[in-house]
C-alpha cells in the first residue's frame, strides 16, 4: 500500500536537550567532527542507519533514549561544549571583520545565485562540481565571516540516484524528499506564515514559490520551492528535478531562480531587518535574469531608465562562467524566452516584469544566431566583473567570448580569474584535521589555513595516515561493492568474494567525476591488456576505483559506464578494479581520503577548472593528470604527474597517445615510487611527494583562498562601484548611462588621423625613447572623454602587436588635423617592435577601458 502524502513529525526534545535542535539546524556539524561524534553517541547504530543525518535521527530515537540522555552528566557535557563552540563559530570577529576594523569600505551583503548548491549530502540538492564548489563557497564565506546570502532551488527529488543494472546500465531513482525531512526552516512572516515569492507566468498566473533556509554556519541559503497547494500541478512541478525535463521547464526553472531569487532575498532582508545586498554573484549564467528583476525594482522603484538603471546593476554584478565548451552554455531559443516575458496581448511591455520593454529584455542575451537568448552573454552583459574558474579558463574564455568586445585582442577582454578551492574542514580527513589543529591551533584550521604545517609532520606519521585512509577506503569500497551487487540482483551468498576485494596495501587509484565525454572515462580502457597487467603485477599492482553518474539523457555516456562496469565484471580483475555506483558527497569522501594517486584525463582545455584533484591533494593523494584546468597553473614537477597532452592531434589518436603516456607513467614512475620501500618500509620518495602536495598546494587550493580573492578582486571593487552609482539618487548611474549614449553616438566620428614619431635610428637600442605624437577626431566628444594610448610591443610576421605596453598620451592641444596628443615610450624590448595609437572611452566609473567594447585604431 502506497501513501497518499507523507511528512515527517520531529521528535519533541527534553528540555536540557534542546541544543541538539539547534546544533542540527545548523549544517555547521557537516564539517565540525566534534558535533558529528556527539549525533553517534545519541545512538550509534541509529546514526548509522540513518547514514548520518541527524535530522533522521532525532526522528527516530526512542524518546526514552532522549530521556536518559537527559540525566547522562557526560553526554550533557559534551552537548553544552558543542553548543558553546557552535556559538562561538557564529558571533566571533573573522577576517571579513578584520578588514573591516582597517577601515576598508566593505560590501553590506553580497547575494550568491547558483542553480545548485553541494553542503552536505543529506540535502541532495547537486549534481557535481559546479554545486559542491557552490556549497564550499558558503562554507567558506560563513569561516571568514563574509555577509552572504546563498539563493537557488530547492529540487524535490534533487538530481537523480545511480544503481546499475545487471547487465551495468545506469539506472536513475528518483526519490522524493520531504522538505520537513530536510534540515531546513520556512520563512515565515511576523504572523508566522509562510513568506512567498510571486512570479508572474503567461496566460495570466502567477507561479508562487516558498522560501526554505538551509543554515550554513553564518550564511542562509535560501531555496525557492513551487510544490505549494496555490501552485497548479504544471507549476508545482517546476522544482522537481535538477537538470531534468525540456528548454521550457528550465526557462521556468532559471526565471524562479532568478527573478523569485531577488524577491526571496527581499523578503529575507526584511523579515530579518537586514541591510539589501549590494553585490550579487552570479554562480554560472543560470540564474541571470536577475539582473533584469533588479533592473525593473529600480525603474519602477527609483524612476531610472532602463539604461540608468542596467547602469547601476553591472556596478554591483559579478558573473562566473564556468564552462569553456561552447556546447555546454545554456541558451535558449528566443521565441521561448519572448513567450515568457512578453506581455499579455502582444503589448511590448513584459507582463512579468512590469515597467521594461520585452525588446531590451532580449537584447541582453544577444548572440550572433539571432533565434537564440545567450545566458552567458547576458551574464557577461549584467556584470561589470567577470572571471572564469582558473587561469587557464580565464584565457579560455577570453578568446571565446572575445566576439562582445570588438576590437580588442583576447588578453584584453575584460574576463579575470579566480582559481577555484575546495572547503578543508569538509574534505580533509579528520586524521588530518587533528593534526593540524595540534601544529596550528584551532583557529586557523577553522579558518582552512594553517595546512602547510602539515609538512613538518614526520614521514612515518605521514605514512600510517596515508596507510589508515587507504584501509578505510577499502572497507568502504568492499561495502558498497556488496550493495551494489545486490542491487543487480546477486544472492549474499554469491558475494563472498567481495571479502577479497582490495587490499589495503596496494596503490590505490581514484578515477570518480560526471561522465560527459570531454572528461573521457574510458581512457583507461583504451589498451585493456595492458591496464590488466598493471592490475594484475605480482610484485607492483594497482587498483582503481572508479565512479560517476550520467546525465540521465546521455545515452552515450551511459554506455561509457557499461563498458567499465562490464570490464570491472571479468572474474580475473574484478577483485582489483570496481566501479561504485552512485558517486555523491558521501562516497566522495572515502575516495579523496584513501586514493593514493588522483586520475584526472580530460581533453585539454575542456576542463574548466576541477576541483575533485584538490580534494585529494589535501589529504596528502597525488594527482596524475592532463594540465588542464587548475592542475595547468598548480602542476610544478614535483606534487604529482602531469600527462602529455597531444592538444591538436585528431580524437582518435589523441586518445591513442595520451593513454599510452599515462600507462607509461604508471609503469615507469608511479608505481616505483610507491613500492620502494626503506628500511623502515616507508616509500621515502613517495613520501617526500606528499610532504610536498601537502605544503605547496595545502594552501593554494583552499576555498578561504578563493573566496578572500573573489572578496578582495571582486566584491569589495563591485560594492563600492555599487556606492558609487547609487549616491545621491543614482546621480553616478545616470552620468554613465548618459556618457555611454554620447559616446555610442559620437564613435563612428571618432578617427586616428595622423601619427608621427620621433626619428628612430639606424640600430635602436633597447630603452630608446620613442616619442609619439597623434592627431584625433572626437567629433562631438571632448578630449577629457577618451583616453588616447600608445601602444608598443613585438611584432609577428603579420604586423600584430604581441605582449603590448600600453602608455597614455597627454592632450597638448587643437590644430586643424584634430586634437593633439603625445607620449614617450621607452622601447621596452629587444628584437621585431611595433607602435601604434588608439583611442578609447574615458569614464571614471568603467572598471575596465575595455569595457564599452569601444576602440578607435588608425
Ligand atoms: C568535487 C566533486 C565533484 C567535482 O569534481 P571535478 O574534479 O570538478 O569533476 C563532483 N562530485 C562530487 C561528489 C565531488 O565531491
Amino acid at each position: 500500500m502506497k501513501a497518499l502524502r507523507r511528512f515527517t513529525v520531529r521528535a519533541h526534545l527534553p528540555e536540557r536537550l534542546a541544543a541538539l535542535g539547534a546544533l542540527t539546524a545548523n549544517l555547521r556539524w557537516s564539517w565540525h567532527p566534534q558535533t558529528q561524534d556527539l549525533f553517534e553517541s545519541v545512538d550509534p547504530d541509529l546514526w548509522r542507519r540513518c547514514s548520518n543525518d541527524p535530522v533522521r535521527l532525532l526522528g527516530e530515537v526512542p524518546p526514552a533514549r532522549l530521556d536518559a540522555l537527559a540525566e547522562d552528566g557526560d553526554f550533557l557535557a559534551r552537548l553544552d561544549a558543542a553548543a558553546a563552540d557552535l556559538e562561538h563559530y557564529l558571533t566571533r570577529p573573522r577576517w571579513f571583520q578584520e578588514q573591516q576594523e582597517r577601515g576598508t569600505t566593505l560590501p553590506a551583503g553580497i547575494a550568491y545565485f547558483s542553480m545548485e548548491f553541494g553542503v552536505t549530502e543529506v540535502l541532495p540538492n547537486y549534481s557535481g562540481g559546479l554545486g559542491i564548489l557552490a556549497g564550499d563557497h558558503l562554507k567558506a564565506a560563513s569561516d571568514l565571516g563574509l555577509p552572504l546570502i546563498g539563493v537557488g532551488l530547492l529540487y524535490r527529488s534533487g538530481y537523480f540516484r545511480q544503481s546499475l543494472s545487471a547487465d551495468g546500465w545506469q539506472m536513475e531513482h528518483y526519490p522524493s524528499y520531504d522538505p520537513q525531512g530536510l534540515p531546513l526552516r520556512l520563512l515565515t512572516e511576523a504572523d508566522g506564515t509562510a513568506a512567498l515569492v510571486q512570479v508572474a507566468v503567461p496566460g495570466g498566473r502567477t507561479l508562487d514559490a516558498r522560501i526554505w533556509i538551509a543554515q550554513v554556519g553564518r550564511v542562509p541559503l535560501l531555496l525557492l520551492d513551487s510544490d505549494i497547494p496555490s501552485n497548479d500541478e504544471e507549476l508545482c512541478g517546476v522544482t522537481d528535478r535538477l537538470y531534468g525535463g525540456d528548454q521550457d521547464h528550465r526557462i521556468k526553472q532559471e526565471i524562479l531562480a532568478g527573478v523569485g531569487g531577488v524577491r526571496a532575498v527581499r523578503a529575507y532582508t526584511r523579515i530579518h531587518g537586514l541591510p539589501d545586498p549590494d553585490v550579487f554573484h552570479m554562480n554560472e549564467g543560470h540564474a541571470g535574469f536577475l539582473g533584469a528583476e533588479r533592473i525593473r525594482e529600480l525603474v519602477t522603484g527609483a524612476g531610472l531608465d532602463f539604461d540608468e538603471a542596467l547602469a547601476a546593476v553591472r556596478a554591483g554584478t559579478v558573473f562566473t562562467t564556468h564552462t569553456p565548451v561552447p556546447a555546454g552554455i545554456d541558451r535558449f531559443p528566443i521565441d521561448l524566452v519572448r513567450h515568457y516575458f512578453s506581455g499579455t496581448n502582444g503589448e511590448n511591455e513584459s507582463a512579468l516584469l512590469p515597467g521594461l520593454t520585452v525588446d531590451r529584455i532580449l537584447a541582453l542575451g544577444r548572440e550572433s544566431n539571432p533565434n537564440v537568448f545567450n545566458m552567458a552573454h547576458l551574464g557577461l552583459r549584467l556584470g561589470q566583473r567577470c572571471n572564469g574558474v582558473s587561469k587557464l579558463h580565464g584565457e579560455v574564455s577570453r578568446g571565446m567570448f572575445e566576439g562582445l568586445w570588438p576590437g580588442f585582442d583576447a588578453a584584453e577582454v575584460p574576463i579575470g580569474s579566480v582559481t577555484n578551492g575546495v572547503h578543508a574542514p569538509t574534505w580533509a580527513a579528520r586524521e588530518w584535521i587533528a593534526l593540524a589543529n595540534r601544529l596550528a591551533g584551532p583557529d586557523r584550521v577553522e579558518e582552512a589555513r594553517g595546512w602547510e604545517l602539515l609538512q613538518t609532520i614526520d614521514r612515518k606519521e605521514l605514512w600510517s595516515t596515508r596507510n589508515a585512509l587507504r584501509a578505510q577506503l577499502v572497507a568502504e569500497v568492499r561495502r558498497r561493492l556488496r550493495e551494489s551487487w545486490l542491487e543487480r540482483g546477486a544472492t549474499e551468498a554469491e558475494l563472498g568474494w567481495i571479502e577479497s576485494v582490495f587490499d589495503p596495501n596496494v596503490l590505490t587509484v581514484g578515477f570518480a567525476r560526471r561522465v560527459p565525454t570531454y572528461k573521457r572515462l574510458t581512457l583507461m580502457l583504451r589498451d585493456p591488456e595492458r591496464l590488466r597487467a598493471l592490475l594484475l603485477d605480482d610484485e607492483r599492482p594497482v587498483q582503481l576505483v572508479v565512479a560517476g553518474k550520467s546525465h540521465p539523457a546521455d545515452d552515450a555516456g551511459k554506455a561509457l559506464i557499461q563498458q567499465v562496469v562490464r570490464f570491472a565484471d571479468e572474474y580475473d580483475v574484478r577483485h582489483r578494479i570496481v566501479f561504485l555506483p552512485n558517486y555523491d558527497m558521501s562516497m566522495a569522501r572515502y575516495l579523496y581520503w584513501g586514493c593514493d594517486v588522483w586520475l584526472n584525463n580530460p581533453l585539454r582545455p575542456l576542463e574548466a577548472c576541477g576541483t575533485s584533484g584538490m580534494k585529494s591533494a589535501l589529504n596528502g593523494g597525488l594527482n596524475l593528470s592532463i594540465r588542464d584546468g587548475w592542475w595547468d597553473e598548480m602542476f610544478d614537477g614535483e606534487n604529482g604527474w602531469a600527462i602529455p597532452t597531444a592538444d591538436g592531434v585528431d580524437d582518435t589518436r589523441r586518445d591513442d597517445l595520451e593513454a599510452a603516456a599515462l600507462y607509461e607513467l604508471l609503469e615507469r614512475s608511479v608505481l616505483p615510487r610507491f613500492y620502494d620501500r626503506d628500511s623502515d618500509g616507508v616509500p621515502a620518495r613517495w613520501i617526500e611527494m606528499v610532504r610536498h602536495t601537502l605544503e605547496d598546494l595545502g594552501p593554494k587550493v583552499l576555498a578561504s583562498r578563493m573566496v578572500r580573492d573573489y572578496a578582495v578582486d571582486y566584491y569589495i571593487p563591485a560594492a563600492a562601484a555599487a556606492s558609487k552609482v547609487t549616491a545621491d539618487d543614482y546621480a553616478g548611474a545616470r552620468a554613465l548611462a548618459d556618457y555611454r549614449h554620447r559616446i555610442e553616438a559620437a564613435w563612428p566620428g571618432v578617427r586616428v588621423a595622423q601619427v608621427d614619431s620621433t626619428p628612430i635610428p639606424d640600430v635602436p637600442q633597447i630603452g630608446l625613447p620613442l616619442g609619439l605624437t597623434a592627431h584625433v577626431q572626437l567629433g562631438d566628444l571632448t578630449p577629457e572623454d577618451v583616453e588616447v594610448q600608445a601602444v608598443v610591443g613585438r611584432v609577428g610576421s603579420d604586423d600584430t602587436i604581441g605582449d603590448p605596453v600600453t602608455v597614455p598620451m597627454q592632450h597638448i592641444g587643437t590644430d586643424p588635423l584634430g586634437e593633439e596628443f603625445t607620449a614617450t615610450v621607452p622601447l621596452p624590448l629587444a628584437g621585431a617592435v611595433g607602435y601604434t595609437v588608439r583611442v578609447l572611452p574615458r569614464h571614471g566609473l568603467l572598471a575596465s577601458p575595455a569595457e564599452l567594447g569601444m576602440v578607435a585604431l588608425p
